[in-house]
């Protein structure tokens, strides 16, 4: 099959980290092509559970150039999420229905071409590539759910949608971050839940209901990795997740949700033990416990991909790789600070990397005309 040759960058991924990389290269008059494995821009958005409403006030999810469509201080749904996204990816160049499979160097350099890419709609090769494949492609799920007795209905909170998806009985939630809490709350409405867990910070409602400006400041300002609070918090987000926004224990407690400490023992019978109760006698267990890396289809890249940090997650310099010159990402979990992976926040990434595809393309440009 003839490959398809783009002259300028590949961004694999067309969600909001994708566009926005795409919105910044057309920005500085650069080619680039979005291929998007889902049927449609920002479909895991559309994915995610019924009743999600943002916990960024719409004001703070714009991506450059085209304001949210939602007043002020609203918590717009993830359909309105997934509508915009779709509007923003009208104006770039999007092929929906392709996977990228895997990423190698392209023998030759053939056509100025620095990568070849395998697909779902054959071989393509472009100059640079942006990962932005998103932080929430790969569920995971602790290693203690293999003891759980069969009875019991499992599922990572990923493929929840709602309470009637799931058999009558009692319910656990594993993993107490924002997404379990949400959870919990929604489904002790009309049956017993236990949320299981540490309870990270939790930013109070008054800062987000009274200053949120000052709030969004201090969180795309501040927390970056070129201070020595930001870095802190880097670590701190990587190791354990991040605060609990919008919603508390206490709120989850006022709805009747029993808080438990983290799940990590099943009895003979497969039932969830905690030391301060008896063995819970749940019908399902909902993972609500994060999400981990999933780039082995990098791995035909010089040095096996790009080097990874003790979680797995790619150690690049704000989305750069210096070891693999052409090869970006973003998206990551803090690439540069803790708004890298919000809405209103990869703009300033994308961007970023947009500058150094053009750069590197100015020297390049340089280094030719001086040699001939
Ligand atoms: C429950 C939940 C609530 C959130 N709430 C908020 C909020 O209130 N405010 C906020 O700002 N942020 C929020 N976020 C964080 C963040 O905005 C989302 O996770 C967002 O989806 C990240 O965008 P992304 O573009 O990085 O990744 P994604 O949205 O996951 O997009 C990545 C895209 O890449 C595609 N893709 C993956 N692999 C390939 C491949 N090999 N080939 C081609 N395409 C591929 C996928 O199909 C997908 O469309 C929330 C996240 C979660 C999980």
């Amino acid at each position: 099959m003839a490959g398809h040759q783009v002259d300028g960058t590949i961004i694999v991924g067309a969600g909001q980290a994708g566009l926005a990389a795409a919105f910044a290269l057309r920005a500085r008059g650069l080619e680039c092509q979005v291929l998007e494995a889902a049927g449609a821009p920002g479909e895991s958005w559309r994915k995610r559970w019924d009743s999600l409403r943002l916990f960024t006030p719409a004001q703070y999810c714009s991506l450059p150039g085209m304001a949210f469509p939602a007043p002020r201080g609203s918590f717009p749904g993830k359909g309105q999420v997934a509508d915009y996204l779709a509007e923003y990816a009208a104006q770039l160049p999007v092929t929906t229905g392709v996977s990228v499979t895997g990423i190698a160097p392209c023998p030759g350099h053939r056509n100025g071409a620095a990568f070849t890419l395998d697909t779902t709609a054959g071989e393509f090769t472009a100059r640079d590539v942006v990962i932005a494949t998103g932080a929430t492609s790969a569920p995971f799920v602790p290693a203690v759910a293999g003891g759980l007795s069969a009875a019991i209905h499992q599922l990572h909170s990923s493929s929840y949608r709602n309470p009637a998806q799931l058999p009558d009985g009692g319910v656990l939630v594993a993993g107490a971050g924002t997404s379990g809490v949400e959870i919990a709350i929604e489904l002790a409405r009309d049956r017993e839940v236990w949320l299981a867990g540490r309870i990270p910070f939790h930013i109070p409602d008054a800062v987000l209901e009274h200053a949120p400006g000052a709030y969004w400041q201090f969180i795309s300002k501040v927390l970056t990795r070129r201070t020595p609070l930001g870095r802190k918090a880097a670590r701190d987000f990587t190791a354990q997740g991040g605060p609990l926004i919008s919603v508390s224990l206490a709120d989850a407690e006022r709805a009747g949700v029993t808080h438990l400490p983290r799940l990590e023992a099943v009895d003979d019978g497969g039932r969830p033990v905690f030391a301060s109760c008896p063995p819970l006698d749940v019908s399902t267990v909902i993972w609500a416990t994060g999400y981990q890396p999933d780039y082995g289809w990098l791995r035909a890249l010089p040095g096996g991909g790009p080097p990874v940090d003790a979680r797995g997650w790619p150690v690049t310099v704000r989305g750069e790789v210096p070891a693999i010159p052409g090869l970006y990402f973003v998206g990551l979990p803090f690439q540069y600070g803790l708004t890298s992976t919000l809405l209103g926040g990869v703009g300033r990434d994308g961007d970023h990397i947009a500058g150094r595809i053009a750069a590197a393309a100015r020297q390049r440009f340089a280094a030719t005309t001086s040699a001939s």
